[in-house]
């Protein structure tokens, strides 16, 4: 039978049950594994046999869910986080240790931004941020002997900016190091980094993929080609023995497609115990079934959303990709022809007083710290999720201070078209 469609993978991927078992993924609501023998039990340990001992590490109905999002991406091998930082933490963790840099891109989401700019600063890792729209002569001057990734998001949260990932893979590729890309807002259904050249993708679940805005959650998915030992003086801990794994060598035991998630798995799991919860991976997976038909209403929205807002003498400006003057519409039409996501962004013209004046009189879009879910809502970053940066840091990751960021949900779009417009009538 021929490679399955995505369709198909959204609603039966990562799951086969055998004669006679469940037919919807079971929750393996359990701590711990049982065992006949400390023998089998020590195999475990040393990562010489397959099975699980204690959910802290792993858990078979995580695992099931996190093969299926693996699937959909295209990749090797997949794991889940409790949550998008999580994901986004370990995918650098996992090759960058102190002394070490990264470049990512300053377009990314303002709590990733945070994690980079500060906490894994203090951790020792330094970070460049650099615009998405970056020379090729720029990006080589920012590597250094000692930088491990590229990071950046397919869509950013919230400029709405299209990262133009073969350029970004290029680069990277070019000296030696990984792409890894936040494929979040885009979910693998409107794009799938890996066939374009990134290497590792991270989810925050949290999103369109849980899409009901019922569990927090993370995801890394490995596409399985970049070849860590041809740079080992790079990645130690890819390509020599890890002590505190008896000595186990992740690329020589588990291949270029398995050697990432296993150390994650092994090492940052082990030590952080950021694991998903299995009722949560299940409520991820309900998610999953309906991906594809959300993700298509979703975005049929928020084009109609975005073409409506700019046509209206209140706006300022709107950001969509689908837009066919929008900045990064060429680039949308390459990675994205099939639609980009539901959320858009937009300026009321007025300042930050008619901005919140709007926002209050909205009454279907609710205001939320929340994007990327079925029931339509908005932010002002500036005044929220953003409100630790400080202006210049806002004007560098593409967000104006009177960005609203309007996340379509799947309702009646005139609904929620016409919502808008009293609001807009009233300031
Ligand atoms: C929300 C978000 C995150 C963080 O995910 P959580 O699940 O909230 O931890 C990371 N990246 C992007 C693009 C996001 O939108």
């Amino acid at each position: 039978m021929s490679k399955k469609r995505i369709e198909t993978i959204c609603v039966q991927g990562g799951y086969t049950p055998k004669n006679g078992e469940p037919r919807q993924i079971p929750i393996y609501q359990s701590t711990t594994f049982k065992y006949d023998t400390s023998e089998e039990m020590g195999k475990l340990f040393d990562l010489e046999a397959n099975g699980y001992f204690y959910t802290r590490l792993q858990n078979p109905t995580n695992d099931l869910v996190a093969a299926k999002l693996c699937e959909l991406e295209g990749g090797t091998a997949g794991m889940l986080t409790s949550s998008g930082q999580a994901a986004n933490f370990f995918s650098i963790f996992n090759i960058a240790n102190a002394g070490d840099h990264v470049i990512a891109s300053a377009e990314i989401y303002g709590g990733t931004f945070n994690l980079f700019n500060v906490t894994m600063k203090k951790m020792g890792i330094d970070f460049t941020f650099i615009p998405s729209d970056i020379t090729e002569e720029e990006f080589d001057k920012a590597f250094r002997p000692n930088t491990k990734a590229v990071f950046g998001e397919t869509i950013a949260n919230p400029s709405c900016s299209v990262l133009d990932i073969e350029f970004f893979a290029k680069v990277a590729h070019k000296h030696g190091v990984p792409l890894i890309v936040d494929n979040t807002f885009a979910t693998p259904i409107n794009c799938r980094p890996i066939e374009w050249g990134a290497d590792i993708v991270t989810h925050s679940t949290t999103k369109y993929i849980d899409g009901h805005g019922v569990s927090v959650g993370g995801a890394i998915i490995d596409g399985g080609k970049f070849d860590w030992n041809k740079y080992a003086d790079k990645f130690p801990g890819l390509c020599t023995p890890d002590d505190s794994y008896h000595g186990v060598t992740y690329t020589e035991r588990f291949g270029l497609e398995g050697a990432f998630i296993t150390k994650a798995t092994a090492q940052l799991m082990r030590d952080f115990g950021s694991i998903q919860s299995p009722q949560h991976a299940f409520y991820i997976n309900l998610g999953l079934e309906s991906l594809h038909l959300r993700i298509k209403r979703h975005s049929e929205n928020a084009l109609k959303m975005a073409e409506f807002l700019e046509s209206h003498e209140k706006i300022e400006w709107v950001r969509y990709c689908g837009l066919k003057n929008d900045k990064y519409y060429e680039l949308g039409q390459k990675y994205l022809p099939n639609g980009s996501c539901g959320v858009l962004s937009f300026s009321v013209k007025g300042g930050r007083e008619k901005t919140n004046e709007f926002m209050k009189n909205l009454k279907i879009a609710a205001i939320e710290t929340h994007v990327a879910d079925a029931r339509t809502c908005c932010l002002h970053p500036a005044n929220a999720t953003h409100r630790q940066l400080t202006d210049k840091q806002l004007e560098e990751a593409g967000i104006p201070a009177t960005l609203i960021r309007y996340s379509c949900g799947i309702e009646n779009v005139d609904d929620l078209i016409e919502d808008v417009k009293q609001a807009l009538e009233k300031i």
